[in-house]
């Protein structure tokens, strides 16, 4: 079947989320759109997903809103469903960051994924941070880019601390599709770093122009898909090492102990091997997920 996967956001003044909440939920169990949209004072973030024609009404639904007239769509052919229900929720924010008010009108500049090529390929100083999280970094960056280690996106307040050396040099941050960027590199504006910039669209944005290029790895993604892997060229295609033999992987699973629950990269023949546990004690444990999902 002919299906679509979306991912958008905005950020925007918005003054009526409760109800937009109402007609968007309606419209979403009308035309079988399933996923997940946040909305929030601050605008909107979303990822559905449904066949061809519903994705089109959708994007033409959302676009009705004035406010996001606009929005641009990241888009995805998948041969079914990603998500199994459809989540809309009014939040505080629509990317958990809890950083206090940062002023979004300052922002980093908008480097365009050429922008970035064009970077690289000068032999200019800059520096590349990835803004996601450890899980996400793990399996796929830019080439050369600084991980920070992240367990979720507020502690990007930290990671700012540690990136104070970098103050006076170019700075490009990044993340899946651009939201959290928006956020983190304005942070950064705000703490005087003098040339912050953001990935214009994120990873996304890049690797749908420039695959096998700068991006090395696979990308962590929010729906049931969990991982994409964009590159063909051999060594372009995992960064991510196995747990137990090190061999390139992308895929995760999560420790079958549920008292443990560790997120690991494995190979195949690996999790099979070892039942699905990160440790001889944990494969041992009473409490052990049974074993028909990942
Ligand atoms: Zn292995
Ligand atoms: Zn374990």
């Amino acid at each position: 079947m002919d299906y679509r996967v979306l991912l958008f956001y905005k950020y925007i003044k918005f003054d009526c989320p409760h109800q937009f909440l109402e007609t968007h939920l309606r419209f979403c169990n009308e035309n079988n759109i399933l996923g997940r949209v946040w909305i929030s004072n601050e605008g909107i973030n979303g990822t559905v997903s449904g066949t061809h024609q519903n994705i089109e009404k959708y994007k033409s639904e959302i676009r009705s809103y004035p406010e996001f007239a606009d929005i641009w769509f990241k888009e995805d052919v998948h041969d079914s469903h990603a998500f199994n229900k459809i989540h809309i929720r009014i939040k505080k924010e629509i990317v958990n960051a809890s950083f206090g008010d940062v002023d979004l009108s300052k922002t980093g500049k908008r480097l365009k994924p050429e922008e970035l090529n064009e970077l690289y390929e000068s032999g200019k100083e800059f520096v590349i941070v990835d803004a996601r999280n450890n899980y996400e970094s793990v399996i796929g960056k830019f080439k050369n880019a600084i991980t920070p280690d992240m367990q979720t996106f507020r502690d990007w307040t930290r990671i700012a601390e540690e990136l104070e050396k970098y103050k006076d040099k170019t700075v490009v941050t990044y993340c899946t599709g651009g939201i959290r960027c928006e956020k983190a590199s304005a942070y950064l504006v705000e703490k005087g770093f003098k040339n912050v910039y953001q990935m214009d669209g994120g990873i996304w944005n890049y690797i749908n122009q420039f695959p096998d290029k700068y991006w090395e790895g696979s990308v962590f993604v929010f729906d049931e898909r969990r991982i994409v892997t964009p590159n063909t060229r051999e060594d372009l295609k995992h960064i991510g090492k196995c747990y137990y033999c090190g061999k390139p992987s992308s895929y995760y699973i999560n420790c079958h102990n549920q008292d443990c629950d560790k997120l690991l990269v494995t190979c195949d023949e690996c999790k099979t091997e070892n039942d699905y546990c990160c440790s001889d004690e944990c494969r041992k444990s009473s409490n052990r997920r049974t074993r028909n999902h990942g």
